[in-house]
């Protein structure tokens, strides 16, 4: 089968893998549409950081069909549109039996150890296979992997309906989260981002407040519109020293802090962070992946209560992988969620 392989830095291929093999629990996906998340994009410009074996298909968020399933799978056909958990959990650890999976430290996770979605097939453990609700489209299907990561970082700021929210950044994760607060029914979503065509998307998908912090200080415009005194929950997801001052220094005290964007922290900052939990008693929360979230999130989908396909920007040929990340670096600022069109 077709695969898109990372070899080495700058160094991906479009070349013929064999496919994978089914066993008696897997599900053999035929994959329709694949997201590509900035970790994909971080790991073909400095990788490996999470390629762990190397050459290797990368590629985690996805949508597809049923292609074939193992012999003790039940419930699944061929022909069913699904997405799923991109990862093997071992199921039985102490961390895979409180529904941790994301925690399981035996986990083989696609484009991490094992061929990911950048491919026509893929495999994925029943368990983790979720049929798409009438109505959902592939398309769509594909974004329910990083509105997950979203939804269970919103859970895990423990959001109060009514409470005030700061995201700063409005990318494809700032932009999930500003339409995972609304259904939660935030009450101010405040969202700093500087550039224009993403403060309007933020916009229509339920931030009340939109700042530029190229022209504004979103710290002292969050503290006025949030009663004076900050946010009760902000989120960077940019991971940058600035966005995370922004993110800690806008929130009251007592508040509570996402961080979502990693990677590029300067080392800096985090004695700061220690500074201003003891000042501000804050609590900090970083937040790895999902669990059983995706499964609530494909049913608010299908209900019409969450829209991450809203965050799709572009939609490439699979055959023009290659070419689409040579040059990401100087489109970058033009693109939301890209999905590959893979089947
Ligand atoms: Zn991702
Ligand atoms: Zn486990």
């Amino acid at each position: 089968m077709k695969a898109a392989v990372w070899h080495a830095q700058r160094d991906m291929r479009l070349e013929d893998i064999p496919e994978p093999e089914v066993g008696p629990e897997d599900v053999k996906i035929k994959v329709a549409y694949a997201g590509i998340c900035h970790t994909d994009v971080f790991e073909y410009l400095y990788g490996p950081q999470t390629v762990f074996n190397p050459p290797l298909a990368l590629g985690h968020e996805f949508s597809g069909v049923v292609e074939e399933v193992g012999e003790a799978v039940t419930g699944l056909a061929k022909g069913d549109p699904v997405t799923g958990l991109p990862y093997y959990p071992c199921w039985e650890c102490t961390f895979c039996q409180q529904e941790l999976w994301n925690l399981c430290p035996s986990a083989q996770a696609h484009g991490m150890h094992i061929h990911g979605a950048f491919a026509e097939y893929v495999p994925l453990h029943y368990r983790g296979v979720y049929k798409l609700p009438e109505g959902v489209s592939l398309e769509e299907a594909a974004t329910i992997e990083p509105m997950s990561v979203v939804y269970r970082a919103v859970k895990r700021s423990g959001l109060e309906q009514g409470e005030s929210v700061h995201i700063v950044g409005a990318g494809p994760v700032g932009l999930l989260l500003t339409n995972v607060a609304k259904y939660k029914g935030a009450g101010r979503i405040v969202v700093s981002e500087p550039l224009e065509s993403r403060r309007e998307k933020a916009l229509e998908m339920g931030a009340t407040h939109v700042l530029n912090p190229d022209v504004e200080d979103p710290i002292t415009r969050t503290h006025e519109i949030c009663d004076g005194v900050g946010a009760h929950v902000s989120f960077d997801c940019v991971g940058m020293a600035a966005t995370l001052d922004t993110a800690v220094y806008s929130t009251r005290r007592n508040g509570r802090i996402g961080i979502l964007g990693f990677g590029f922290y300067e080392s800096p900052t985090y004695p700061l962070m220690l500074l201003a939990a003891f000042a501000s008693e804050y609590t900090y929360f970083a937040t790895l992946g999902y669990n059983v979230e995706m499964k609530e999130v494909v049913d608010l989908v299908g209900k019409g209560e969450l829209h991450p396909g809203d965050v799709i920007s572009n939609i490439i040929p699979f055959d023009q992988i290659v070419e689409f990340f040579d040059h990401f670096e100087e489109n970058r600022r033009k693109y939301l969620k890209i999905l590959l069109k893979i089947g």
